[in-house]
Protein backbone atom coordinates (compact mmCIF):
# COMPACT_ATOMS: atom_id res chain seq x y z
CA UNK A 1 0.00 0.00 0.00
CA UNK A 2 1.21 3.73 -0.66
CA UNK A 3 2.83 5.36 2.08
CA UNK A 4 -0.17 7.85 2.97
CA UNK A 5 1.37 11.59 3.21
CA UNK A 6 -1.66 13.83 3.37
CA UNK A 7 -4.68 13.37 6.49
CA UNK A 8 -7.52 15.18 5.58
CA UNK A 9 -11.17 15.27 7.50
CA UNK A 10 -14.12 15.53 6.22
CA UNK A 11 -16.03 19.08 6.55
CA UNK A 12 -18.51 17.17 8.71
CA UNK A 13 -15.67 17.04 11.29
CA UNK A 14 -14.73 20.44 11.67
CA UNK A 15 -14.63 21.84 15.25
CA UNK A 16 -17.67 23.88 16.07
CA UNK A 17 -16.32 25.42 19.19
CA UNK A 18 -13.59 27.43 20.07
CA UNK A 19 -11.44 25.80 23.13
CA UNK A 20 -10.32 28.42 25.91
CA UNK A 21 -6.73 27.42 27.50
CA UNK A 22 -7.73 29.85 31.12
CA UNK A 23 -10.11 27.33 33.09
CA UNK A 24 -7.37 24.66 32.60
CA UNK A 25 -4.48 26.88 34.04
CA UNK A 26 -3.47 26.12 37.81
CA UNK A 27 -3.20 29.81 38.00
CA UNK A 28 -5.34 32.59 36.14
CA UNK A 29 -3.53 34.89 34.20
CA UNK A 30 -2.73 38.48 35.70
CA UNK A 31 -6.07 40.78 34.81
CA UNK A 32 -4.73 44.31 32.09
CA UNK A 33 -4.04 47.15 33.64
CA UNK A 34 -5.97 50.37 33.54
CA UNK A 35 -3.01 52.73 32.06
CA UNK A 36 -4.58 56.11 33.86
CA UNK A 37 -5.87 54.48 37.48
CA UNK A 38 -3.18 50.71 37.61
CA UNK A 39 -6.35 48.76 38.43
CA UNK A 40 -7.87 46.25 36.24
CA UNK A 41 -10.08 46.74 33.52
CA UNK A 42 -13.11 46.26 32.84
CA UNK A 43 -15.50 45.92 29.73
CA UNK A 44 -15.99 49.58 29.35
CA UNK A 45 -12.65 49.94 29.34
CA UNK A 46 -12.29 47.86 26.14
CA UNK A 47 -15.79 49.24 24.22
CA UNK A 48 -14.34 51.73 22.24
CA UNK A 49 -11.99 49.73 20.59
CA UNK A 50 -14.15 46.13 20.30
CA UNK A 51 -17.45 44.93 20.37
CA UNK A 52 -19.04 43.37 23.22
CA UNK A 53 -18.93 40.00 21.49
CA UNK A 54 -15.32 39.67 21.50
CA UNK A 55 -14.68 41.49 25.17
CA UNK A 56 -16.61 39.17 26.52
CA UNK A 57 -14.35 36.19 24.93
CA UNK A 58 -11.25 38.00 25.95
CA UNK A 59 -12.33 37.44 29.55
CA UNK A 60 -14.09 34.48 29.53
CA UNK A 61 -13.24 31.47 31.46
CA UNK A 62 -15.79 29.36 29.90
CA UNK A 63 -13.91 26.62 28.45
CA UNK A 64 -15.47 26.14 25.40
CA UNK A 65 -17.14 28.97 23.07
CA UNK A 66 -19.75 27.79 20.15
CA UNK A 67 -18.33 29.07 16.65
CA UNK A 68 -21.07 30.98 14.60
CA UNK A 69 -22.69 29.28 12.30
CA UNK A 70 -21.83 32.19 9.97
CA UNK A 71 -18.28 32.03 10.58
CA UNK A 72 -18.74 28.45 10.10
CA UNK A 73 -19.82 29.00 6.60
CA UNK A 74 -16.84 31.16 5.89
CA UNK A 75 -14.17 28.81 7.29
CA UNK A 76 -15.62 25.94 5.17
CA UNK A 77 -14.25 27.78 2.35
CA UNK A 78 -10.60 26.47 3.53
CA UNK A 79 -11.27 24.71 6.80
CA UNK A 80 -10.27 21.68 7.69
CA UNK A 81 -7.14 22.39 6.98
CA UNK A 82 -4.71 19.24 5.74
CA UNK A 83 -1.92 17.62 7.74
CA UNK A 84 0.51 16.62 5.97
CA UNK A 85 3.69 14.39 6.85
CA UNK A 86 6.98 15.37 5.53
CA UNK A 87 8.11 12.02 3.96
CA UNK A 88 10.15 12.96 1.63
CA UNK A 89 12.08 15.75 3.71
CA UNK A 90 12.28 12.64 6.33
CA UNK A 91 14.21 11.10 3.73
CA UNK A 92 16.58 13.52 2.57
CA UNK A 93 17.41 14.18 6.30
CA UNK A 94 17.75 10.67 6.28
CA UNK A 95 16.11 10.77 10.06
CA UNK A 96 14.03 7.99 11.81
CA UNK A 97 11.87 11.05 13.37
CA UNK A 98 8.54 11.49 11.53
CA UNK A 99 7.53 14.80 10.54
CA UNK A 100 4.15 16.52 10.56
CA UNK A 101 2.61 19.73 9.39
CA UNK A 102 -0.22 21.63 9.85
CA UNK A 103 -0.65 23.55 6.83
CA UNK A 104 -2.40 26.85 7.06
CA UNK A 105 -1.54 28.63 3.52
CA UNK A 106 -4.73 27.59 1.78
CA UNK A 107 -6.49 29.89 3.08
CA UNK A 108 -7.64 33.32 1.15
CA UNK A 109 -5.14 35.06 2.78
CA UNK A 110 -2.31 32.65 2.83
CA UNK A 111 -1.70 31.89 6.14
CA UNK A 112 -3.91 31.43 9.60
CA UNK A 113 -4.70 35.19 10.30
CA UNK A 114 -8.48 34.92 8.92
CA UNK A 115 -9.49 32.17 11.32
CA UNK A 116 -9.76 35.26 13.74
CA UNK A 117 -10.27 38.28 10.81
CA UNK A 118 -13.60 36.32 9.90
CA UNK A 119 -15.26 36.21 13.70
CA UNK A 120 -13.82 39.42 14.18
CA UNK A 121 -15.54 41.18 11.22
CA UNK A 122 -18.74 38.59 11.99
CA UNK A 123 -19.13 40.26 16.22
CA UNK A 124 -18.05 43.85 14.60
CA UNK A 125 -20.80 43.58 11.77
CA UNK A 126 -23.68 42.14 14.07
CA UNK A 127 -23.04 45.17 16.53
CA UNK A 128 -23.36 47.58 13.63
CA UNK A 129 -19.97 48.64 13.30
CA UNK A 130 -19.30 50.04 9.74
CA UNK A 131 -15.30 50.65 9.43
CA UNK A 132 -12.27 48.44 11.15
CA UNK A 133 -8.95 49.80 11.41
CA UNK A 134 -5.68 47.66 12.05
CA UNK A 135 -1.90 47.76 11.74
CA UNK A 136 -0.42 45.14 9.66
CA UNK A 137 3.70 44.39 9.87
CA UNK A 138 4.11 41.61 6.87
CA UNK A 139 0.62 42.63 5.36
CA UNK A 140 -0.63 39.36 6.65
CA UNK A 141 -2.78 40.36 8.80
CA UNK A 142 -4.38 43.16 6.28
CA UNK A 143 -4.99 41.29 3.75
CA UNK A 144 -7.41 38.47 6.45
CA UNK A 145 -9.13 41.40 7.97
CA UNK A 146 -9.83 43.37 4.11
CA UNK A 147 -10.76 39.69 3.29
CA UNK A 148 -13.23 39.22 6.31
CA UNK A 149 -14.51 42.93 5.89
CA UNK A 150 -15.33 42.35 2.24
CA UNK A 151 -17.60 39.47 3.35
CA UNK A 152 -19.68 40.72 6.29
CA UNK A 153 -19.66 44.83 4.55
CA UNK A 154 -17.42 46.88 6.77
CA UNK A 155 -14.85 49.37 5.59
CA UNK A 156 -11.12 48.06 6.42
CA UNK A 157 -8.72 51.00 6.86
CA UNK A 158 -5.02 49.27 7.62
CA UNK A 159 -1.69 50.88 8.82
CA UNK A 160 1.04 49.06 7.15
CA UNK A 161 4.67 49.19 8.76
CA UNK A 162 6.85 51.43 6.16
CA UNK A 163 9.75 48.96 6.36
CA UNK A 164 6.90 46.24 4.74
CA UNK A 165 5.31 48.46 2.36
CA UNK A 166 8.24 48.75 0.77
CA UNK A 167 9.64 45.74 0.51
CA UNK A 168 6.08 44.01 0.33
CA UNK A 169 4.21 45.73 -2.73
CA UNK A 170 2.10 42.89 -3.37
CA UNK A 171 0.73 42.97 -0.40
CA UNK A 172 -0.73 46.07 -0.22
CA UNK A 173 -2.61 45.16 -4.07
CA UNK A 174 -4.23 42.34 -2.20
CA UNK A 175 -5.57 44.59 0.44
CA UNK A 176 -6.61 46.68 -1.95
CA UNK A 177 -7.98 44.06 -4.25
CA UNK A 178 -10.29 42.47 -1.28
CA UNK A 179 -11.17 46.46 -0.70
CA UNK A 180 -8.77 47.96 1.84
CA UNK A 181 -7.36 51.11 2.37
CA UNK A 182 -3.63 50.96 3.08
CA UNK A 183 -1.40 53.76 4.55
CA UNK A 184 2.39 53.16 5.17
CA UNK A 185 2.89 53.84 8.98
CA UNK A 186 4.12 55.88 10.75
CA UNK A 187 1.40 58.67 8.50
CA UNK A 188 0.26 62.10 8.65
CA UNK A 189 -2.91 60.93 8.70
CA UNK A 190 -2.93 60.45 12.61
CA UNK A 191 -1.38 62.72 15.59
CA UNK A 192 1.15 60.04 16.64
CA UNK A 193 2.20 59.38 13.18
CA UNK A 194 2.87 63.20 12.80
CA UNK A 195 4.88 63.15 15.71
CA UNK A 196 7.15 60.51 15.33
CA UNK A 197 7.46 61.59 11.75
CA UNK A 198 8.73 65.06 12.64
CA UNK A 199 11.15 63.41 14.96
CA UNK A 200 12.62 60.24 12.66
CA UNK A 201 11.46 61.10 8.74
CA UNK A 202 13.72 57.84 8.16
CA UNK A 203 11.45 55.46 10.43
CA UNK A 204 11.20 52.35 8.76
CA UNK A 205 8.13 52.03 11.20
CA UNK A 206 6.78 49.10 13.55
CA UNK A 207 3.85 47.33 14.73
CA UNK A 208 3.74 49.28 17.68
CA UNK A 209 3.82 52.51 16.17
CA UNK A 210 1.20 51.19 13.44
CA UNK A 211 -1.14 50.26 16.57
CA UNK A 212 -0.95 53.53 17.97
CA UNK A 213 -2.66 55.36 14.54
CA UNK A 214 -4.88 52.53 14.02
CA UNK A 215 -6.24 53.16 17.94
CA UNK A 216 -5.97 56.55 17.76
CA UNK A 217 -8.49 56.42 15.18
CA UNK A 218 -11.04 53.99 16.37
CA UNK A 219 -11.00 55.46 19.46
CA UNK A 220 -11.62 58.65 18.05
CA UNK A 221 -14.73 57.75 15.77
CA UNK A 222 -18.16 56.62 16.91
CA UNK A 223 -19.06 53.69 14.53
CA UNK A 224 -15.54 52.62 13.70
CA UNK A 225 -13.38 49.54 15.98
CA UNK A 226 -10.09 48.58 16.07
CA UNK A 227 -9.13 44.87 15.38
CA UNK A 228 -5.46 43.00 16.38
CA UNK A 229 -4.66 40.00 14.80
CA UNK A 230 -2.66 38.22 17.33
CA UNK A 231 -1.47 38.94 21.36
CA UNK A 232 -4.84 39.20 22.64
CA UNK A 233 -7.00 36.22 24.11
CA UNK A 234 -9.82 36.26 21.87
CA UNK A 235 -7.58 35.98 19.07
CA UNK A 236 -5.58 33.13 20.52
CA UNK A 237 -9.38 31.15 20.87
CA UNK A 238 -10.42 31.55 17.23
CA UNK A 239 -6.65 29.90 16.21
CA UNK A 240 -7.72 26.90 18.25
CA UNK A 241 -9.52 25.35 15.34
CA UNK A 242 -5.86 24.52 14.20
CA UNK A 243 -5.19 22.49 17.10
CA UNK A 244 -8.42 20.89 16.97
CA UNK A 245 -8.43 19.58 14.00
CA UNK A 246 -4.55 18.46 14.31
CA UNK A 247 -5.48 16.30 17.11
CA UNK A 248 -8.30 14.80 15.05
CA UNK A 249 -5.54 14.58 12.33
CA UNK A 250 -2.65 12.80 14.26
CA UNK A 251 -5.04 10.06 15.48
CA UNK A 252 -5.74 9.53 12.07
CA UNK A 253 -2.33 8.92 11.12
CA UNK A 254 -2.40 6.84 14.63
CA UNK A 255 0.31 8.89 16.24
CA UNK A 256 0.61 10.91 19.17
CA UNK A 257 3.00 13.72 18.70
CA UNK A 258 6.65 14.30 21.14
CA UNK A 259 7.31 17.75 20.32
CA UNK A 260 5.37 20.66 19.31
CA UNK A 261 7.04 23.15 17.64
CA UNK A 262 5.84 26.58 16.00
CA UNK A 263 6.92 30.14 15.56
CA UNK A 264 5.81 33.11 17.88
CA UNK A 265 5.70 37.00 16.88
CA UNK A 266 2.41 37.98 19.00
CA UNK A 267 1.44 33.62 20.03
CA UNK A 268 -1.50 33.39 18.01
CA UNK A 269 -0.59 30.29 15.06
CA UNK A 270 1.82 28.88 18.13
CA UNK A 271 -1.35 29.23 20.94
CA UNK A 272 -3.90 27.98 17.90
CA UNK A 273 -2.07 24.64 17.46
CA UNK A 274 -0.53 24.20 21.05
CA UNK A 275 -3.15 25.35 23.12
CA UNK A 276 -5.81 21.95 22.95
CA UNK A 277 -2.12 20.10 22.91
CA UNK A 278 -1.14 21.29 26.43
CA UNK A 279 -4.94 20.51 27.99
CA UNK A 280 -4.17 17.52 26.76
CA UNK A 281 -0.66 17.34 28.54
CA UNK A 282 -2.98 18.63 31.32
CA UNK A 283 -5.11 16.00 31.40
CA UNK A 284 -2.70 13.21 31.52
CA UNK A 285 -3.74 12.10 28.41
CA UNK A 286 -0.56 13.48 26.48
CA UNK A 287 3.10 14.43 27.55
CA UNK A 288 4.29 16.60 24.60
CA UNK A 289 7.41 19.02 24.96
CA UNK A 290 5.73 22.28 23.24
CA UNK A 291 8.52 24.57 21.78
CA UNK A 292 8.08 28.20 20.68
CA UNK A 293 10.90 29.60 18.11
CA UNK A 294 10.60 33.33 17.84
CA UNK A 295 13.70 35.76 15.95
CA UNK A 296 17.21 36.91 17.77
CA UNK A 297 16.18 40.08 16.07
CA UNK A 298 12.81 40.40 18.41
CA UNK A 299 13.40 37.80 21.65
CA UNK A 300 11.09 38.62 23.53
CA UNK A 301 10.37 35.34 25.54
CA UNK A 302 14.06 34.13 25.65
CA UNK A 303 15.74 37.64 26.59
CA UNK A 304 12.52 39.90 27.59
CA UNK A 305 11.22 40.51 30.75
CA UNK A 306 7.83 39.56 32.06
CA UNK A 307 6.59 43.02 33.21
CA UNK A 308 3.24 45.31 32.84
CA UNK A 309 3.59 47.10 29.35
CA UNK A 310 1.69 49.00 26.48
CA UNK A 311 0.57 47.33 23.91
CA UNK A 312 1.71 49.87 21.71
CA UNK A 313 4.27 52.78 21.13
CA UNK A 314 2.24 55.77 22.21
CA UNK A 315 0.84 54.08 25.55
CA UNK A 316 -2.61 54.30 24.45
CA UNK A 317 -3.97 50.29 24.69
CA UNK A 318 -4.26 48.86 28.32
CA UNK A 319 -0.85 47.95 30.39
CA UNK A 320 -0.50 43.99 30.02
CA UNK A 321 1.50 41.59 31.78
CA UNK A 322 3.90 39.74 28.98
CA UNK A 323 6.77 39.21 28.21
CA UNK A 324 8.31 42.29 26.71
CA UNK A 325 11.65 43.74 25.00
CA UNK A 326 9.82 47.65 25.63
CA UNK A 327 6.95 49.64 23.60
CA UNK A 328 9.33 51.57 22.11
CA UNK A 329 11.32 48.85 20.49
CA UNK A 330 11.72 49.41 16.82
CA UNK A 331 13.22 46.06 15.50
CA UNK A 332 15.92 45.61 12.81
CA UNK A 333 14.25 44.82 9.22
CA UNK A 334 14.27 41.13 9.47
CA UNK A 335 11.73 39.75 6.51
CA UNK A 336 9.74 37.85 9.13
CA UNK A 337 7.74 40.58 9.43
CA UNK A 338 4.97 38.71 11.18
CA UNK A 339 8.04 38.08 14.20
CA UNK A 340 8.70 41.82 14.78
CA UNK A 341 6.43 42.81 17.37
CA UNK A 342 8.09 43.78 20.75
CA UNK A 343 5.78 42.37 23.34
CA UNK A 344 4.29 38.44 23.55
CA UNK A 345 0.55 37.25 23.84
CA UNK A 346 -0.07 37.78 27.62
CA UNK A 347 -1.56 34.83 27.86
CA UNK A 348 1.06 32.61 26.07
CA UNK A 349 3.77 34.67 28.77
CA UNK A 350 1.86 33.48 31.53
CA UNK A 351 1.90 29.39 30.22
CA UNK A 352 5.44 30.23 29.47
CA UNK A 353 5.96 31.20 32.96
CA UNK A 354 4.07 28.38 34.38
CA UNK A 355 6.56 26.13 32.81
CA UNK A 356 4.43 24.59 30.10
CA UNK A 357 6.56 25.57 27.27
CA UNK A 358 9.83 26.45 26.12
CA UNK A 359 11.17 28.77 23.71
CA UNK A 360 14.36 29.50 21.70
CA UNK A 361 15.48 32.30 19.50
CA UNK A 362 17.07 31.33 15.40
CA UNK A 363 18.89 33.88 12.74
CA UNK A 364 17.01 34.68 9.90
CA UNK A 365 19.87 32.90 7.64
CA UNK A 366 19.31 29.45 9.23
CA UNK A 367 15.50 29.75 8.90
CA UNK A 368 15.86 30.60 5.36
CA UNK A 369 17.83 27.62 4.30
CA UNK A 370 15.32 25.51 6.79
CA UNK A 371 12.71 26.99 4.42
CA UNK A 372 14.30 26.18 1.01
CA UNK A 373 15.14 22.53 2.19
CA UNK A 374 11.77 22.01 3.14
CA UNK A 375 10.42 23.73 -0.44
CA UNK A 376 12.95 21.58 -2.70
CA UNK A 377 11.00 18.22 -0.77
CA UNK A 378 7.78 19.02 -0.02
CA UNK A 379 7.12 21.86 -2.97
CA UNK A 380 5.66 24.39 -0.79
CA UNK A 381 7.80 27.79 -0.10
CA UNK A 382 7.32 28.79 3.28
CA UNK A 383 6.44 32.13 4.91
CA UNK A 384 9.93 33.43 6.15
CA UNK A 385 7.70 33.18 9.97
CA UNK A 386 7.78 29.58 9.91
CA UNK A 387 10.60 28.72 8.65
CA UNK A 388 11.67 29.67 12.31
CA UNK A 389 9.90 26.20 12.86
CA UNK A 390 11.30 24.67 10.77
CA UNK A 391 14.87 25.04 11.19
CA UNK A 392 14.00 23.55 14.90
CA UNK A 393 11.83 20.68 13.45
CA UNK A 394 15.07 20.07 10.95
CA UNK A 395 17.17 20.11 14.10
CA UNK A 396 15.33 17.68 15.90
CA UNK A 397 15.04 15.64 13.20
CA UNK A 398 18.42 15.19 12.62
CA UNK A 399 19.55 14.65 16.27
CA UNK A 400 17.10 11.46 16.03
CA UNK A 401 19.99 10.05 13.64
CA UNK A 402 22.30 9.43 16.23
CA UNK A 403 19.41 8.18 18.39
CA UNK A 404 17.47 5.70 16.31
CA UNK A 405 14.63 7.73 18.09
CA UNK A 406 11.24 7.73 15.91
CA UNK A 407 10.33 11.23 17.39
CA UNK A 408 6.93 12.49 16.05
CA UNK A 409 7.32 16.41 15.42
CA UNK A 410 4.60 18.17 14.74
CA UNK A 411 5.01 22.36 13.37
CA UNK A 412 2.40 24.65 11.85
CA UNK A 413 3.45 25.63 8.62
CA UNK A 414 1.70 29.12 9.29
CA UNK A 415 1.73 30.29 5.90
CA UNK A 416 3.00 30.61 2.28
CA UNK A 417 6.02 32.59 1.27
CA UNK A 418 4.49 33.53 -2.52
CA UNK A 419 4.59 36.78 -1.83
CA UNK A 420 7.59 36.84 0.08
CA UNK A 421 9.53 35.72 -2.54
CA UNK A 422 11.98 39.19 -2.39
CA UNK A 423 13.32 37.52 0.56
CA UNK A 424 13.75 34.44 -0.71
CA UNK A 425 15.77 36.29 -3.78
CA UNK A 426 17.82 37.86 -1.23
CA UNK A 427 18.67 34.90 0.61
CA UNK A 428 19.66 33.34 -2.42
CA UNK A 429 21.70 35.50 -3.47
CA UNK A 430 23.56 35.62 -0.38
CA UNK A 431 22.72 38.80 1.05
CA UNK A 432 20.40 38.24 3.93
CA UNK A 433 21.59 39.44 7.35
CA UNK A 434 21.67 38.14 10.90
CA UNK A 435 21.13 40.48 13.75
CA UNK A 436 21.92 39.70 17.44
CA UNK A 437 19.81 42.03 19.27
CA UNK A 438 22.06 43.95 21.54
CA UNK A 439 21.58 43.98 25.32
CA UNK A 440 21.96 47.63 25.93
CA UNK A 441 19.26 48.53 23.70
CA UNK A 442 17.07 46.04 25.71
CA UNK A 443 18.48 47.43 28.57
CA UNK A 444 17.37 50.62 27.63
CA UNK A 445 14.19 50.10 26.18
CA UNK A 446 13.07 48.45 29.50
CA UNK A 447 14.00 51.75 31.04
CA UNK A 448 10.81 52.87 30.03
CA UNK A 449 8.83 50.40 30.92
CA UNK A 450 5.23 51.95 32.85
CA UNK A 451 5.79 52.96 36.32
CA UNK A 452 2.86 51.10 38.50
CA UNK A 453 3.59 53.42 41.63
CA UNK A 454 0.90 55.65 40.48
C1 LIG B 1 1.22 37.05 11.45
C2 LIG B 1 2.01 35.87 11.16
C3 LIG B 1 2.85 35.30 12.13
C4 LIG B 1 3.06 35.88 13.50
O1 LIG B 1 1.93 35.99 14.28
P1 LIG B 1 1.55 34.96 15.42
O2 LIG B 1 0.43 35.64 16.11
O3 LIG B 1 2.73 34.77 16.31
O4 LIG B 1 1.13 33.72 14.76
C5 LIG B 1 3.54 34.17 11.79
N1 LIG B 1 3.43 33.61 10.58
C6 LIG B 1 2.64 34.12 9.62
C7 LIG B 1 2.58 33.45 8.30
C8 LIG B 1 1.90 35.27 9.87
O5 LIG B 1 1.10 35.77 8.94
Amino acid sequence: MAEQTKYLLDESDMPTQWYNIVPDLPEPPPPPLNPGTGQPIGPEDLAPLFPMGLIQQEVSTDSYIDIPEAVLDVYRLWRPSPLYRARRLEKALGTPAHIYYKYEGVSPAGSHKPNTAVPQAYYNSVEGVTKLTTETGAGQWGTALAFACSLFDIDCEIWQVRASYDQKPYRKSMMEVFGGTVHPSPSELTEIGRKILADTPDTPGSLGIAISEAVEVAASHEDTRYALGSVLNHVLLHQTVIGEEAIAQMAMAGETPDLIVGCVGGGSNFGGLAFPFIRENLAGNLDCEILAVEPAACPTLTRGVYAYDFGDTAGMTPMMKMHTIGHDFVPDPIHAGGLRYHGMSPLLSHVYELGLMKAESRHQSECFAAGVEFARNEGIVPAPEPTHALAAAIDEAKKCIETGEEKVILTALCGHGHLDLAAYDKYLAGEVEDYEYPQERIDDALTRLPNLDL
